[in-house]
């Protein structure tokens, strides 16, 4: 699939080679890098950029933009995930891969696993992150706790009442499988 719009334009400016020479996992991770510290650089948010390829083309592009959305979800994960499903009008990137310059966080990891990316390849590690005053490995060690010990209390409330919704949906033959 070829994309022209935003591509072409991004193409044009960036040191992601046209053409010839296929791309490597190591061009694929500097344009992540590159874009990572655009918007570091401009205040967007924390050094955190990510590109989506398929077939060697690049599907998507994401950079943090925590601070200038005033969004705490805008990783560059999940924003390279928008831009790449945008992209291709779909909510599968399946048989894709996603450059990250930080191994991603919880969020990022659960959004991966639904979008259905194939493989990962990650830069720096969560330790790294951690000793830059992102500490993914609190949130991490939540998932081994029983919910009433967790940080955030989490209860159970209403179970019949949304279990019938879940039923609804269950039975609906229309639904869109994702
Ligand atoms: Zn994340």
């Amino acid at each position: 699939m070829t994309f022209s719009g935003p591509f072409s334009t991004r193409r044009n400016s960036s040191s992601i080679t046209d053409g010839s020479m296929p791309l490597s996992h190591e061009d694929f991770m500097n344009r992540a890098i590159e874009l990572a510290r655009k918007s570091m650089l401009a205040g967007h948010g924390g050094p955190f950029g990510a590109v989506i390829v398929r077939d060697c083309e690049i599907i998507g592009e994401g950079s943090n933009h925590v601070v200038l959305h005033n969004d705490p979800t805008a990783h560059g994960e999940i924003m390279a995930i928008r831009d790449a499903c945008a992209n291709i009008g779909n909510f599968s990137l399946n048989d894709a891969t996603i450059y990250t310059t930080g191994q991603p966080c919880p969020m990022c990891l659960g959004a991966i696993h639904w979008a259905r990316l194939s493989r990962i390849y990650y830069g720096f590690r969560i330790e790294d992150a951690a000793a830059i005053g992102f500490d993914d490995t609190a949130i991490f060690a939540q998932f081994s706790l029983p919910p009433s010990e967790r940080l955030i209390p989490s209860t159970e409330l209403c179970r019949d009442a949304t279990l019938q919704l879940a039923g609804e949906y269950a039975s609906m033959p229309q639904r869109v499988r994702y």
